[in-house]
């Protein structure tokens, strides 16, 4: 089999036996893959500083064998290192989400070169941007929208009013294109508190900019963090599991102590009870 060249943004890396690796990057040709690279535990010259989480590649590789076999990745040049990345923990940490969101919402081999722009597009903004907690929320409202998942964050579920103030997420609510915010007026009891009108209204603009005018947007703290509370209980609704990096993330972007209380606010359990 000859040899193929594409280029693609790495995504993890495992050791796999004595002296191979395990390789996941998304490529722009192929989408999501994983491949064997041979001797690249030992390999001084050939993989040396470029199998390494976030870099972009020149990958050189070979199709398997039999079709349930692995690709094997023969060699790779550096096309930019993401060096910001690891020596930034706050950067890994981002670009760890990022990493982790696109491995669990992408299928392999299923090549959209959309998610390559878009994954490219916000590796370089946690490398190079001064407020780069901002991405990983961009990223996941891009990310869900490729993959079929966009939330309406504009209405109201259960009235179907426009949301015109605070509201609170419903795990019961995950079809695709389905509003999964239940406004006040519909919650029984005195006022819950729930995530604000503002980051909502943050959120639903990020949605419909785009990646260029993503740079521009500036947002409080309080309302990145209300937002990616939501996406993230509502990704965790859609994948029944949770994201590694996020809890450390979170900690990072709430302060130490703060807790899951913007969390917990905003949910409901399945029978609509604010938790
Ligand atoms: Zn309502």
């Amino acid at each position: 089999m000859s040899l193929v060249a594409s280029e693609g943004l790495m995504l993890r890396i495992a050791p796999h036996g004595e002296s191979d690796k395990l390789a996941t990057w998304y490529d722009a040709r192929l989408g999501r893959v994983t491949a064997i690279a041979k001797g690249a535990q030992k390999s001084k010259k050939r993989f040396m500083n470029k199998l390494e989480p976030f870099s972009q590649l020149r990958l050189f590789w070979r199709p398997p064998r039999s079709p349930s076999g692995l690709y094997f990745l023969e060699d790779a040049e550096l096309v930019r290192p993401g060096l910001a990345l690891r020596r930034e923990y706050p950067r890994f940490l981002a670009a760890s989400c990022i990493a982790e969101l696109c491995l669990r919402f992408t299928r392999e081999l299923d090549a959209d070169p959309r998610v390559f722009q878009l994954l490219v597009w916000a590796v370089d903004a946690v490398t190079g941007q001064s407020r780069f907690f901002r991405y990983p929320l961009f990223f996941q409202l891009k990310l869900l929208e490729l993959a079929g998942y966009t939330p309406n964050l504009s209405v109201c579920h259960r009235c179907g009013r426009p949301l015109t103030g605070p509201a609170c997420f419903d795990p019961g609510r995950q079809e695709p294109g389905g509003a999964i915010l239940v406004c006040q007026r519909c919650l029984p009891g005195p006022p819950k508190a729930a995530l604000s009108l503002q980051s909502i209204r943050m959120a639903g603009y990020a949605q419909h900019s785009s990646l260029d005018s993503l740079h521009k947007l500036q947002a409080p703290s309080r309302c990145l963090v209300e937002a990616l509370d939501l996406l993230h209980a509502y990704s965790q609704c859609l994948l029944q599991s949770d994201l590694h990096a996020w809890p450390v993330l979170r900690r990072l972007l709430a302060g130490e102590g703060a807790g899951s209380e913007t969390r917990a606010s905003i949910m409901l359990d399945r029978h609509g009870k604010v938790l």
